[in-house]
């Protein structure tokens, strides 16, 4: 009932092109992430599917029901999309306490005084903010007021539950809380929920799904493991990379079933299908760095340039031929010293080759 299915959606902004050719389904029960930076499209899309924008042009289904056909110009209101979203500016009702605020869609749909109590305090236990029940929303922190706002949407049980960058204005540390909080309510109530955001591990740590979005276009759909193991593009995969992938230049040719690649890191074979040759990007994640203190044959030596200290790890600079910089990463707090040699080793089947040109992975 609350699969999804948007077709060829094109949206415009004045002569502005915001949302190019999207084709893509949200099948029941998904934890869908619409991912990307700043202005790519991802609320609008948003928008989109609740009907608080119109596309020009596209078809949406919802539950195989059609609530938008731009070529008909018809397009079903919101409140008749069976929908429940949450904004980043929570809009809450200044004039209601929290315990109102989270009642109202109760009241509404005429369920018992007993059984909204009950769900009520229940939905704010969940968020831990039972405590604020009769404080006014100008009582309450930015964090307490988003929780409020997710209360509010999710005791209505809602088939389909839509989050724009809900955990915005919350601590670190309560944003750890509140996303291991969201998935465990999406298993619970076995909700689809579409979620907004531009930050890669709420991205990556919640959901089933992930569209990436650039500049409109979404660039690639699939698992979080799927979009870190294989970024579909070089944009996606400096975008996922926390901290930041190595990129490498390169140029290579094809031999027995590998790219053999020449670079600042010699000569590297990287196991292949695709018989390419020419100008490469390899990307290597600096998790997948091993460093070795002794020389190490099978390694490549590099000079020690800079120490980052990250807590329970730790971040190193390293050069390689004196041409090459490297980030790795490494758990424990050992330091080495700034200037001495050590050797690193990474599985080659971790390093993803990118066509300089067109910037797309060679798979
Ligand atoms: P953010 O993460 O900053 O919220 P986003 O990826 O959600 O960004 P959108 O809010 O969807 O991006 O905006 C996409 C583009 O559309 C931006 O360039 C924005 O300036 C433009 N835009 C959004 N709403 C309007 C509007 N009502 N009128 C004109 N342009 C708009």
């Amino acid at each position: 009932m609350s699969r999804i299915e948007l077709k060829k959606i094109n949206k415009y902004f004045d002569h502005n092109h915001i949302l190019k050719d999207i084709d893509f389904v949200i099948e029941e029960g998904d934890f869908m992430t619409l991912l990307g930076p700043s202005g790519c499209g991802k609320t609008t899309m948003l928008r989109v599917i609740t009907g608080l924008e119109n596309p020009e042009e596209g078809i949406i289904t919802i539950g195989g029901k059609e609530v938008v056909n731009g070529r008909n110009r018809y397009y079903a209101p919101a409140s008749k999309r069976g929908l429940n979203l949450v904004f980043q500016s929570y809009a809450l009702w200044p004039h209601m306490t929290v315990f109102e605020n989270v009642a109202f869609g109760l009241t509404i749909k005429k369920v018992t005084k007993q059984d909204i109590r009950k769900r009520v305090e229940t939905a704010l236990e969940k968020m831990r903010i039972i405590q604020y029940k009769d404080r006014y929303p100008s009582e309450l922190s930015g964090g307490q007021q988003q929780r409020v706002a997710i209360a509010r949407a999710i005791v209505t049980e809602p088939k389909i539950l839509l989050l724009d960058e809900p955990l915005s204005n919350l601590d670190a540390k309560l944003r750890l809380e509140m996303r291991a909080e969201l998935k465990r309510l999406h298993r619970e109530l076995n909700t689809t929920i579409i979620y907004v955001t531009h930050d890669q591990v709420e991205a990556l740590t919640m959901s089933t799904k992930i569209a990436v979005f650039f500049e409109g276009d979404l660039v690639q759909l699939d698992t979080p493991r799927g979009i870190y193991r294989h970024p579909a593009d070089l944009r996606v995969a400096d975008f996922i990379g926390n901290p930041t992938i190595n990129f490498v230049d390169a140029i290579c040719s094809y031999r027995d079933g590998c790219l053999v690649t020449e670079s600042g890191l010699g000569t590297v074979n990287i196991p292949s299908g695709q018989k390419h040759s020419g100008e490469i990007v390899l990307t290597i994640y600096p998790e997948d760095i091993t460093i070795h203190e002794d020389r190490n044959e099978s390694g490549i030596r590099c000079i020690v340039s800079s120490i980052l200290p990250a807590g329970s790890e730790t971040l190193i600079q390293l050069m390689v031929n004196d041409q090459t910089t490297l980030l790795a990463k490494y758990m424990g707090e050992k330091e080495y010293p700034i200037g001495s040699d050590v050797w690193i080793t990474f599985p080659k089947e971790k390093v993803n080759v990118y066509d300089r040109g067109s910037k797309r992975l060679i798979p």
